[in-house]
């Protein structure tokens, strides 16, 4: 959830900490802090609520020296977002820092023994528990700091990313993950440490991604170490990034969530590249050629993701199911990695997640993996955890999505669900060879429909200027596109908090047709495909409940035109495409009903962009 960085080196390490939260503050936080140590031993905290800006203010008249160092923004779990608990916590001896991203479910166990040993704990967090368990262990039992986490996490049970200070050892910082991510940048005599690469490929490219359980030592002059909990060397490859600082930057876009629907073209383009041949009629996934065995004949097919996530699993099942003819289940993580799920050997599990951190699909992977099922991963964030979970996958590439509202990871999660369902129908034989053609070539031809569907954007920006009184809103949409208004609800929901449910078209006469009146705007997805008589029945009860209806048409459309109040146009498709499309009016929708209330679109309250915890 949180964010955490790293510095080890020759420059000074505070503005470099600073800059690094800030490419981190996609992620969501409520605190800021920072730990700085001097080559005298002189350690530093400062922390603080609110933003790192504010962090930043709290600093400025203070010693910012020191050319190691550590910083975190906190994400509350134990413990009020306030300065007291904020990150870095220190130890009882004053020796020690600490930033912890995560849980330690043991925590209150753990403090009831320290606070038996007349240990005194200044804050609420879970995470003080670990700084004064390590110092505890590191004093009575008399070892160095690496021996004395090595000997704490053995007892502790949780999620962690950490990063510590020794105030006596300036030439070092000592890391550790379980659950949570974390990557050790390498520069020339110098090092980092982030909870993703973005803090770091300012500096290098060079970088390890640690795994659950690695213990790192990062030594001034020394290559980094990595050990278990056994003080087992564990072997990593120094790998390269492949992120560039354009990426990450907003190119002149007022916020992160506008440049990234606008950037959905060309990502899509990426997503597609090197594997949509439309002159040799041909999808190529480079995971369904090695695993074919795997993957050609399963009894079922069982996604799992968490919310836009499965919302694009949705749309997943729709075409597996049509293509594939192999039944497909989808279910939300969190539920299925506490249920008790008939799986064996003859299934697949796709796990759908745009950081590769979510905690709770991660947790899924490791249930569907014991009992033997093949896991297919479909992620966003290359080196994450979840494709190094599963046994292969496919990314969306569509870059690093810094708002938190999803939008390009959407629809990369849809094209490469559609890429997988072709080809993997093309292999068993289930789809017929012109409708196989017809698709490719729609799918190929998405990118530029979405440039035209996108031009609409100051015609949409109209349209929800006039929705911002809104309290609540209703999406309906049918077949493919009903994943579409649950995810439009969802979009609103998240940026504009206001009340928004998405819903079957067919079922609003089950229930929810009661709330509506003049105040509930109603969106409905009502594209010409074969359930378009009915949609458009649906919208003439809406509005003889006098509700103001935004209708997503097909091209051309005047007959429901005349019924709506506002109707944004999509380029015509294959129907099986339409949420591509139908998704980025609705994205836009609450992207600008959203900035019209004044929200803070990019970090929305109380979320985060990477859900690395239950
Ligand atoms: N559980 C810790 C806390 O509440 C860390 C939360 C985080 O990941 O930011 O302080």
């Amino acid at each position: 959830m949180c964010g955490i960085v790293g510095y080890l080196g020759k420059r000074n390490a505070y503005p470099v900490l600073i800059k690094g939260l800030k490419r981190l503050e996609y992620r969501g936080y409520d605190s800021a802090g920072v730990a700085l140590l001097t080559k005298d031993g002189d350690l530093r905290v400062y922390k603080t609520k609110g933003k790192v800006a504010d962090l930043e203010n709290f600093s400025s008249d203070k010693d910012t020296t020191g050319t190691v160092g550590i910083a975190h923004t906190r994400w509350a779990t134990h413990g009020e977002p306030n300065s007291t608990n904020a990150h870095p916590h220190i130890s009882f001896t004053g020796n020690l820092a600490i930033i912890h991203n995560g849980i330690i479910e043991n925590y209150a166990v753990l403090k009831k023994q320290l606070q038996e040993k007349g240990i005194e704990f200044k804050s609420n967090t879970d995470t003080e528990v670990l700084v004064q368990l390590i110092e505890y262990v590191r004093t009575k039992k008399n070892v160095d700091l690496l021996t004395a986490v090595r000997i704490a996490l053995r007892s502790v049970i949780g999620a962690y990313a950490i990063a510590i200070l020794d105030k006596n050892d300036p030439d070092q910082i000592i890391a550790a993950r379980k659950s949570s991510p974390l990557v050790v940048g390498i520069g020339e005599e110098e090092f980092f440490l982030g909870s993703d690469a973005s803090p770091i490929i300012e500096y290098t490219d060079k970088v390890i991604y640690l795994d659950d359980k690695d213990i790192a030592v990062i030594r001034r002059g020394k290559d980094v170490e990595v050990v278990d909990f056994n003080n087992e060397k564990m072997e990593h490859e120094v790998t390269k990034v492949d992120l560039n600082l354009a990426q990450i930057e907003k190119g002149g876009f007022p916020h992160f969530m506008l440049k990234e629907i606008f950037e959905q073209p060309d990502c899509l383009k990426d997503c597609m590249r090197g594997r949509v041949n439309v002159e040799a009629n041909n999808v190529t996934l480079s995971a369904i050629i090695d695993y074919r065995k795997h993957l050609i004949n399963p009894r079922r097919i069982i996604i799992v993701a968490c919310g836009t996530s499965w919302h694009a699993g949705l749309i997943g099942k729709q075409l597996i199911e049509d293509f594939c003819q192999i039944p497909v289940e989808v279910e939300y993580a969190s539920e299925f990695r506490y249920s008790k799920p008939v799986i064996n050997e003859q299934d697949v599990v796709i796990a759908i997640s745009q950081s590769g951190e979510t905690a709770d699909t991660l947790a899924a992977i490791e249930l569907a993996k014991s009992k033997g099922a093949f896991i297919y991963g479909i992620c966003n964030a290359i080196g994450s955890s979840i494709p190094r979970a599963t046994n292969t996958g496919s990314y969306i590439h569509v870059g690093p999505e810094i708002g938190v509202a999803s939008t390009k990871a959407f629809t990369g999660q849809v094209t490469v669900l559609t890429m997988l369902a072709l080809a993997l129908g093309k292999e068993r034989g289930t789809i017929d060879n012109v409708r196989y053609s017809k698709v490719l070539t729609e799918l190929n031809a998405i990118p530029e429909k979405m440039e035209e569907l996108l031009k609409q954007g100051d015609a949409i920006k109209d349209i929800s200027r006039i929705f911002t009184y809104a309290h609540n809103f209703l999406y309906l949409g049918r077949g493919y596109n009903y994943p579409v208004a649950l995810e439009g609800a969802l979009k609103l929901k998240e940026i504009s908090y206001i009340h928004a449910e998405g819903y079957p078209a067919a079922e609003m006469k089950h229930g929810p047709i009661a709330l509506i009146d003049d105040e509930m705007p109603v969106v409905v997805v009502a594209t010409r495909n074969v359930l378009y008589e009915k949609v458009v029945s649906n919208i003439q009860e809406i509005k003889a409940r006098k509700a103001r209806v935004i209708a997503i048409v097909s091209e051309g459309d005047e007959t429901i035109r005349k019924m709506a109040d506002s109707v944004i146009e999509l380029p015509h498709t294959e129907e099986c495409l339409e949420p591509l499309l139908a998704s980025i009016p609705l994205q836009m929708l609450a992207y600008y009903i959203a900035v019209a209330k004044g929200k803070d679109v990019d970090q929305p309250r109380n979320l985060a962009k990477s859900v690395t915890v239950e």
